[in-house]
């Protein structure tokens, strides 16, 4: 691997959960310029907080740690971030106080961390926002652009229109960019408010951090100071009853006195598990804006926007191909795409279609099994059931068509991405109420009644799913 190529790989997007593996990378290399007997004694025990495209945060367990690593390494780990990392440009070292602090953060590298603008307490919160999850490069479409309205608005309007403002939606599709994105322009546009993001998994952790210190009090007072409040990935506060009795009351608190509260969830707030329901219904009263399954212009806008922030060329052909095949999620698109350029830079080959079928074969396969269209659902259960399709999307109300109706319109919510209005459409325009309706239907009695259950696995198997 020449230099050229290793520069490359941190070129590609680095995401949060990616920055341990990264961190681990430069370890190598200092490994390596410094002899493993220095490296052992210091620069091992560092661990990484963040990197945020421009500065890089270390930890050190003391401030003689620091200072020495400072004096006697500083330079030698800034040459090598500077040839690894693009866009580094400086480098801090921070005390761990609290080791299990530390062991929390290394332990979910994936937890998404924690802003805060605090003045009074810079040391208290040294995570950032990821510098790539801006309005600017957030493609709109037709799945995303009542979420996308909503965020924007949020962030002009000086008192909350509606609060909270719950985004929903499936993984990979969104929801901590936008949540992001309002980080971002809300401290452009208003540098007096505090802002906070966290995840509910890192709510928690501090909740129970401050039970554990006695120390309950800063707790309230530094969520309750919040005037923009942001949890991501609501659905993990689930089950724990405490948590979510303080989120609760931060949750009220904040908006009694006018301040905004920003949450995300993979589901609606009426079908969070395992949250009480008064948190539920409260989570629902502002504006909830859900995010559907990708499009396909959608997909190939963002395609095409990721391509010109790698500064590279992509052939339309494959771009378009990609956006087709890779229908799960754009966190998966995005791998895509940079797995084909990846691996185009590194053996100094073009691009084409025929490269990007083999590098790609495993995640295609894979996505190529989940595509079953609505079209397939229809004939095979039509089949199954002696019925045709005119009769099975028709409005007779015959109890044995009306079995094979209600499986079908579950099998489409299932297997494909389409929304309930999608299917209603393709089910001679039945409105997306008695879409749900149907798919409650089967939903309930599936597991009462062992012949719907074969039914269904029969029609599966057809479908080769
Ligand atoms: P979620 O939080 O919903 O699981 P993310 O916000 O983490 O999803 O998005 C996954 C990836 O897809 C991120 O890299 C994000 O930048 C990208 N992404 C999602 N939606 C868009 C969009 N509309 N435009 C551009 N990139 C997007
Ligand atoms: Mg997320």
């Amino acid at each position: 691997m020449n230099n050229q190529n290793e520069d490359y790989e941190f070129q590609v997007f680095i995401h949060p959960s990616q920055v341990h593996n990264l961190w681990q990378s430069i370890n190598e290399k200092l490994k390596k310029s410094v002899g493993s007997k220095v490296y052992d004694s210091w620069l091992k025990p560092l661990d990484i907080v963040t990197y945020d495209g421009k500065k890089l945060i270390l930890s050190a367990p003391n401030r003689f740690f620091k200072d020495r690593v400072l004096s006697q390494y500083g330079r030698e780990i800034e040459l090598i971030c500077k040839k690894n990392l693009p866009g580094f440009s400086e480098l801090d070292i921070i005390i761990q106080e609290e080791p299990d602090v530390a062991i929390q953060d290394s332990s979910t590298p994936n937890t998404t961390s924690i802003v805060i603008k605090d003045e009074e307490n810079p040391e208290d919160f040294t995570h950032q926002l990821d510098r790539r999850f801006t309005f600017d490069n957030f493609i709109v479409g037709k799945p995303n652009e009542l979420a996308y309205a909503a965020a924007m608005r949020v962030c002009e309007s000086t008192s909350p229109g509606f609060n909270p403002l719950f985004l929903y939606g499936g993984v990979g599709l969104g929801k901590t960019h936008l949540m992001h994105a309002i980080g971002w322009r809300i401290s452009e546009l208003h540098k007096d408010k505090k802002i906070i993001y966290m995840s509910a998994e890192k709510f928690m952790y501090e909740f129970i951090k401050s039970i554990r210190y006695k120390d309950t009090v800063s707790f309230k007072e530094k969520f309750r100071s919040a005037n923009i409040l942001m949890i991501d990935d609501v659905q993990f506060i689930g089950g724990k009853d405490s948590t979510q009795e303080e989120f609760f009351h931060t949750f009220n608190e904040l908006i009694d006195n006018n301040h905004q509260v920003i949450i995300s969830a993979d589901k609606s707030p009426s079908d969070l598990e395992n949250v009480q329901e008064r948190l539920k219904s409260r989570l629902g009263w502002g504006l909830v804006a859900d995010i559907h399954p990708t499009t396909f212009e959608l997909r190939l806008g963002i395609l095409e926007s990721k391509v010109d922030m790698l500064k590279t060329q992509v052939p339309q052909e494959v771009l378009q191909f990609l956006a087709e095949k890779i229908i799960s999620n754009i966190r998966e698109l995005e791998g895509a795409l940079n797995r084909v350029v990846a691996h185009a830079s590194l053996v100094g080959r073009k691009i084409t279609l025929d490269t990007t079928q083999n590098v790609l074969r495993d995640l295609l396969k894979s996505n190529e099994r989940r595509m079953v269209t609505i079209d397939d659902i229809q004939s095979k259960v039509a089949d199954f059931y002696h019925y045709t399709v005119a009769e099975l999307i028709s409005s007779r109300r015959q109890q044995r068509l009306m079995y094979a109706r209600h499986m079908a319109i579950y099998l489409c919510k299932i297997l494909t991405s389409k929304s309930y209005v999608d299917i209603g459409k393709k089910f001679g325009d039945r409105d997306h109420t008695t879409i749900m309706h149907s798919v409650k239907k089967i939903e309930s009695e599936l597991y009462a009644r062992p012949d719907l259950r074969e039914d269904m696995d029969l029609i599966k198997r057809k479908l080769h799913v």
